[in-house]
């Protein structure tokens, strides 16, 4: 069997002990605040067990949660797996969990704005300093290392500008220091990318994105090495995270036809993406498979497949143009997130404004493009209608 088949039926067992299960195929809705014991034996036992898949209290988790724990523990490569009620939850109770007044972060410059927003304000209020670093920095990283840094937080690909990173040579750097690395692993989803064997300590999911895949859930997971799980477990409980049984649930569900899922997306991205090329007002593509995203070599040598999301820069293009492209799409629409089967589009302006380590052009508009599970003919229809409007808004502007 090749390693594609092994993580194909893996995606479909992970997580399905019968302890959790009881033999039907889904791992049912356990809803919870109360678990009641018998005796006090069992109440002790319980309470020793509680991180040990034993039901003691809802906040802790019930087998509906375990069961999905598991399978993201085992598809990420990790040890264990704690669940959030968003992405952002996950990433804030992470650095949270490794982070005290007066450590320095390090954090990779193309980070998704939340997660920028949260070092500049939530966690420099509490007296944590952030360094924003080149996601192409490499070993270079080595120069901002300070003697109170503790944690390196790498996002690969980036936000919006899609910037691959050495992940390997970072986290050697990191650990030579003694640093934890913590990766928002979200576009590679949990089957694209083995975060643990390029020496991430902690790899984050928003769930929300691919794993979930139809839009209407929002969860996060936070996936540890043995070393670091303890630490990450006790902290998350201690903050109260907790999710919703019914969207844990719907999140197992998505995840069963991820990679079928998957497979389909990036082929349909390949077909819009090489279109895109052929496009007199493409200045170029940001996608990690093509060579002119920054990183490519990283993204061929880590990764073993892409997905549907990339954006591309235009050579030219002002607000009423872009305005023009975006609205009256057929299939396309405008709106945050991604990872769900429909197509998706967003221009970004003022990326400037979000960068600190690094500098960005924005006089050459970006469009991010996530796509769905269309017919990518008819996304290709879509778009080139889109750029006769942007091209007719242009021309009309010059007269
Ligand atoms: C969407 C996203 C998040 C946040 O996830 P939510 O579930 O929306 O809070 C974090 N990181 C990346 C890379 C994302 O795309």
């Amino acid at each position: 069997m090749t390693e594609k088949h092994q993580q194909a039926t893996q995606i479909v067992s992970a997580g399905r002990d019968k302890k959790w299960t009881k033999g039907v195929i889904n791992p049912p809705v356990f809803r919870a605040s109360t678990i009641v014991f018998d005796t006090m034996e069992d109440m002790r036992y319980a309470a020793k067990n509680k991180t040990n898949g034993e039901m003691f209290y809802g906040r802790r988790g019930t087998p509906t949660h375990f069961a999905f724990q598991a399978a993201i523990a085992e598809l990420e490569g990790g040890f264990g797996t704690a669940l959030y009620p968003s992405g952002a939850a996950a990433i804030s109770a992470t650095l949270m969990s490794f982070l005290k007044s007066g450590d320095h972060l390090l954090m990779v410059d193309s980070v998704y704005e939340p997660t920028r927003d949260l070092c500049t304000k939530l966690l420099a209020g509490l007296g944590i300093e952030t360094t924003f670093y080149d996601p192409l920095i490499g070993a270079g990283i080595r120069k901002l290392i300070k003697p109170n840094t503790k944690v390196l937080f790498l996002e690969s690909p980036g936000s919006i500008t899609m910037e691959v990173q050495d992940v390997p040579t970072l986290c050697d750097i990191a650990h030579e220091h003694g640093i934890v690395a913590i990766l928002d692993n979200t576009w590679a989803s949990p089957i694209n990318s083995r975060p643990f064997e390029l020496g991430v300590d902690i790899s984050i999911q928003a769930a929300t994105k691919y794993i979930v895949g139809h839009s209407d859930v929002m969860i996060g997971t936070a996936t540890a090495s043995e070393k670091y799980w303890p630490q990450l477990r006790e902290n998350s409980y201690l903050m109260g995270q907790t999710t919703s049984p019914d969207d844990v649930y719907l999140a197992t569900r998505g995840l069963r036809t991820l990679g079928v899922r998957m497979a389909q997306h990036e082929k349909n991205a390949l077909k819009v993406a090489n279109w895109l090329l052929t496009r007199p007002e493409v200045d170029h593509l940001r996608h990690p498979a093509f060579e002119t995203c920054p990183g490519h070599e990283f993204f061929k040598r880590d990764f073993s497949a892409s997905n549907g999301l990339f954006s591309f820069v235009l050579k030219q293009g002002d607000s009423a143009s872009v305005t023009a492209l975006l609205e009256n799409m057929s299939h396309f629409k405008m709106g945050f997130s991604w990872g769900g089967y429909e197509s998706l589009i967003l221009s970004y302006f003022g990326i400037d404004g979000i960068r600190s380590a690094t500098k960005w052009d924005s006089s050459k508009p970006l469009i991010r493009l996530h796509i769905g599970l269309e017919d990518p003919d008819d996304l290709i229809a879509d778009l080139s209608a889109g750029f006769d409007r942007f091209n007719a808004a242009l021309a009309a502007k010059v007269k």
